[in-house]
Formats: C-alpha cells, sequence, structure tokens
C-alpha cells in the first residue's frame, strides 16, 4: 500500500503498474483507491495527478464510506443523532403546521400523515437546519469575542465534502449537518472557520490559531471524520 496526503487526509492506495496502459487511471471501488499506471511512470508524476484530481478522489472514498451506512428509517422509533446523542423520532397525528418538539430524549413532530415519509423527513430536515443556525450563531459569537474578529454573515450550507467555509469578507457558512455532532466537535468546526479570518491558509501559525481556541482540536477533528458517514445519512 501506498500512501498520499490529500487535503488533509492521509489516503491509502494499491498502485498497479501495467506495460500495457498509456495513460495514469484512477479508480474508487468499496476496497478503496487503486492507482494504474504506465511500466516506467515516476511517482511524482502520478502524485501529482493525485493531487490534481484530490477532490474528486475524497468525495469517491467519503461516498463509498457512506454506503455502508445503513439509510434512515422514517418512521415511530427510529433513532437519531443530535448534539452528539441519539434522540428517539416519535410520529404523531397533526396539524400541518405542527413544530416538531424535543424533550426527554424524544423529538415529537406531528403531521397530517403520519406515515408520509418523504413528508417526515423534511419537516425535520427543516427543524434540524433550525437548531443548527441558532446554536452555530451563539458558538460564532463567542469565539468571535475571542479571535476579536467579526462575522459579516453565517449561513448553512449542506455540501457532501465541507463541514464548513469562510471567506476573506468574513463569510462563513457551516454545514447543518453538524449539529448532529457532539458541542466539542462543531465548536472545533467554528474555531477554525474563524481562524480562516486571521489566516486564509492553512498554514503552521493557522494551526496555532485553532489550538489557542481549541487546545484538543486533533482529537475532535479525527471524530468528526470517524463519524462523517454517519452524519451524511440525511
Ligand atoms: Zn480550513
Amino acid at each position: 500500500m501506498h500512501r498520499i496526503l490529500l487535503g488533509n487526509e492521509e489516503v491509502s492506495y494499491l498502485l498497479r503498474r501495467s506495460p500495457r496502459r498509456r495513460t495514469v487511471g484512477l479508480r474508487v471501488d468499496p476496497s478503496g483507491l487503486t492507482v494504474s499506471v504506465p511500466s516506467r511512470t515516476p511517482q511524482r508524476a502520478w502524485e501529482a495527478i493525485l493531487r490534481e484530481k484530490s477532490g474528486w478522489v475524497l468525495g469517491k472514498l467519503e461516498a463509498m464510506r457512506a454506503c455502508s451506512v445503513p439509510a434512515v428509517n422514517w418512521r415511530d422509533g427510529e433513532w437519531l443523532p443530535f448534539l452528539g446523542s441519539p434522540i428517539e423520532l416519535v410520529v404523531e397525528q397533526g396539524t400541518p403546521r405542527a413544530r416538531p418538539i424535543l424533550g426527554d430524549g424524544q423529538l415529537r413532530v406531528a403531521l397530517p400523515d403520519p406515515s408520509d415519509t418523504s413528508a417526515l423527513e423534511s419537516r425535520i430536515v427543516q427543524w434540524y437546519r433550525r437548531e443548527a443556525l441558532a446554536f452555530f450563531q451563539h458558538r460564532v459569537e463567542v469565539y468571535a469575542r475571542q479571535l476579536g474578529v467579526r462575522v459579516a454573515r453565517l449561513g448553512l450550507s449542506s455540501a457532501r465534502t465541507r463541514w464548513g467555509s469562510c471567506t476573506s469578507g468574513g463569510n462563513i457558512r457551516l454545514n447543518w449537518r453538524l449539529i448532529k455532532a457532539p458541542p466539542s466537535v462543531i465548536d472545533y468546526v467554528v474555531a477554525h472557520e474563524l481562524a480562516h479570518l486571521v489566516e486564509l491558509n492553512h498554514s503552521p501559525s493557522f494551526w496555532q490559531i485553532v489550538a489557542r481556541l481549541c487546545p484538543d482540536y486533533a482529537m475532535q477533528r479525527a471524530l468528526l471524520k470517524e463519524q462523517a458517514a454517519h452524519y451524511h445519512r440525511f
């Protein structure tokens, strides 16, 4: 097995040399990444291609991992992650405008037709997004004050491969699915994005700022990576 650092992720891959190949080929399947190269290709040549295609490779690997996680059963009794703990879904008959209510580890959702799974899913996602924005707003304020930076706008994203993003103009976007993670993990992502308002790169001085805000960030980051496919179930 060979290894390469793509973005922040160390990726292992199988290398195949073939005298009949004329170009470098990349394949991602359930067993991982395979790189096929013509016989005498130097390592730096295929590594350059891997770096150039890193977005595609990481996206495919993530999709493969997500496939191994069972789909959500949108019905009464299902368990959903919220702020790092499982909450039990309770589906009831109710009016079209009834808001979901969280209490005692249960999320109660009322619908005119409790067997309408797509209406149930969209009602729950809507609730997650609202909770996410309120929670993130609070954490962003805390860290922005500590860093002495100003956030122009905080928005939600629903990207498949990124947890957050930040522009030099101070616009922060955080993935609403993060609200499924423990607060300590959310804090790491918030600290990471806000640190970009000081350093718009991933240099050592950037990571020093992150470490100041979030001393155990390496552990939180590893936890997030480990649970990513789980948080992307819906
Ligand atoms: Zn970053």
